[in-house]
């Protein structure tokens, strides 16, 4: 003959095993929530710096072109001096030639500096949307640890009173039943307990045997033949 035990005592301790499990697992998601936030802020973090590497090195650029041009149109003043006093024809066609060269070379390098500066200003439009994010994605960051505190500590309460609910429902199972349950819990967590559904066991779904369901009617303490798990009937359950 096995222990008898009361399946109300059963169907409690399922019931507030499942509440730790739920609780245990929604305290576990705070930091992870506060971390998501965290990667985004540092995601538009880099997305500023970066951009506003792209700005220095365009800016640079652009004035760099800009030094070259100016040196270039001294030169062609230089080269233009030289012409008037000149004394050959030949040399007059080498400087003309020099300086139509130069001239040209000037002429493409305006375009490429305007076309610089069109650069820099689209990008500085696109660090102060990088800015605005960066600055969004702070408050949101702030807000989730806020958020995730104050819910915390309302978990954390919820648990110490489910944990307490715990060990006085515990306190009700049978004495030689204790060590079997605490491996149980230790091993399969909520699934230490199973409920019958459909004849067959609520966390492996193995069909039991009718054998086991005789015994569970007459309210002895069985165990699921192939996960274990301590089996209960739920309320209303017809066998
Ligand atoms: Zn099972």
């Amino acid at each position: 003959m096995g222990t008898e035990i009361d399946v109300k005592v059963l169907r409690t301790l399922h019931r507030i095993l499942r509440q730790k499990t739920d609780l245990n697992g929604r305290i576990k998601r705070g930091p992870a929530t506060i971390e998501v936030a965290k990667r985004a802020e540092a995601a538009f973090n880099t997305t500023l710096l970066e951009t506003l590497e792209l700005l220095k090195t365009t800016r640079m650029n652009a004035e760099r072109k800009q030094m070259q041009l100016q040196e270039r149109e001294a030169r062609i003043e230089e080269l233009k001096n030289k012409r008037n006093s000149c004394e050959s024809n030949r040399e007059y066609q080498l400087l003309n030639d020099q300086i139509a060269a130069d001239e040209q070379a000037n002429s493409v390098q305006s375009d490429e500096i305007l076309e610089l500066l069109v650069k820099v200003d689209d990008i500085q439009a696109r660090a102060i949307v990088a800015e605005e994010q960066l600055e969004k994605g702070k408050l949101e960051t702030a807000k989730v640890k806020n958020t995730v505190t104050k819910q915390l500590a309302s978990l954390q309460a919820d648990l110490d009173a489910v944990n307490a609910n715990l060990q006085s429902s515990e306190s009700k199972l049978p004495f030689d039943v204790k060590p079997e349950y605490e491996r149980l819990v230790s091993a399969l967590g909520e699934d230490a307990l199973a409920p019958i559904a459909d004849n067959s066991c609520g966390h492996c779904y193995t069909t039991i045997t009718t054998q086991l369901l005789t015994e569970l009617m007459m309210k002895r303490i069985t165990y699921c033949k192939t996960c274990g798990s301590l089996l209960y009937l739920p309320e209303g359950a017809a066998v």
